[in-house]
């Protein structure tokens, strides 16, 4: 799978729990829908593209600071829980 088809896949699974987790629905929220729409455009206009290591990594900050504070509030909650969820994607991001 390409790199960045991976990022989105896992962007998506990690908003996706944390919304669940977080805000009681099971479909997303409007607020984690914009999120995850904003994430995954910022990701098809990434400069780095199949090279690029994941966003949090990353030396560009091409967030705006809400979107990035927002996304960190994601990525801090699921972190420890993606290996429950998906062991063998938490392994190879932890690999790469
Ligand atoms: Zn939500």
């Amino acid at each position: 799978m390409k790199k960045i088809e991976n990022e989105k896949r896992t962007l998506t699974l990690m908003i996706k729990i944390y919304c669940k987790k977080n805000h009681n629905s099971n479909q997303l929220c409007d607020d984690c829908a914009e999120l995850l729409e904003y994430a995954l455009s910022r990701l098809d206009h990434c400069r780095y593209s199949e090279n690029k290591g994941f966003c949090n990594q990353c030396t560009t900050h091409c967030y705006t600071k809400e979107k990035k504070e927002a996304i960190r509030k994601v990525m801090r909650f699921c972190g420890p829980r993606m290996i429950f969820y998906d062991p063998k994607m938490v392994i190879k991001h932890l690999l790469s």
